[in-house]
């Protein structure tokens, strides 16, 4: 009896060890990501309680099982169609898309259909949320923190984190709140004028000690420091 370890639909997910039922997976197809230089090797497993898992290996290392849903359509082809399509937008954010190699299961137009089904329904989302812009994405921009569309939904954001770190910024439209879970700051617009203000007088503290320093130690200011100091007041 083939079932699943849970009952949870989705990708990104721990959908338990693959060691006891490799053999139960059926071969689907090569892609490959040419950015990342990756070769993906893709199975899937129709189980008894209904679910449909596709399973990975990446560069010919272990059996992982990457997404799982429930059998939604009677045909098969349909239900290998939708799991890997939802696999593909989940792991956009970081792979980008994958390119196609070999399949037995799937034609290479079939698979860039799919492709091209995400990229249309994406620029939508971009189109829908392009017009509809608040006054949060305004401040952003005049911050220079490069808002812009995720693509994900009509109200979906990311712009630059302002603590200056190399990660997103993520914000929604919808209410204008934004978040930055590396950061573990939250709010709307006020809070983040009120955080754009924080980082400023820290920035402004390390300033002021650097040209104090530079004063007591050379009796006088560097030409960035001078920059700074000229332009700040
Ligand atoms: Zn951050």
């Amino acid at each position: 009896m083939k079932t699943v370890f849970t009952k949870k639909e989705g990708v990104w997910m721990n959908f338990g060890d693959t060691k006891n039922i490799a053999h139960e997976f059926i071969y689907l197809m090569d892609n490959s990501d040419l950015d990342w230089g990756t070769e993906f090797k893709y199975f899937y497993r129709i189980t008894d309680d209904n679910y449909i898992q596709l399973a990975h290996r990446l560069n010919g290392g272990e059996l992982k099982i990457s997404a799982q849903f429930r059998l939604r359509f009677k045909n098969l082809k349909e239900n290998i169609i939708f799991i890997v399509k939802e696999n593909i937008e989940a792991h956009l954010p970081y792979e980008g898309f994958p390119v196609f190699e070999k399949s037995t299961v799937i034609t290479e137009k079939e698979f860039n259909s799919i492709i091209q089904t995400i990229r249309d329904e994406r620029n939508l989302m971009i189109e829908q949320a392009i017009a509809f812009q608040t006054p949060l994405i305004d401040y952003l921009r005049e911050k220079n923190l490069n808002p812009r569309p995720s693509g994900n939904n009509p109200y979906s954001w990311v712009a630059k984190c302002p603590c200056g770190g190399n990660h997103f910024l993520m914000i929604v439209t919808k209410t204008d709140n934004w978040g930055c879970g590396y950061c573990r700051r939250v709010g709307k617009l006020p809070e983040l004028q009120a955080w754009l203000k924080e980082i400023k007088i820290k920035e402004d503290q390390k300033r002021l000690s650097k040209m104090l320093r530079e004063l007591k130690e050379n009796g006088g200011l560097s030409k960035e420091t001078t920059k700074w100091w000229l332009k700040r007041y």
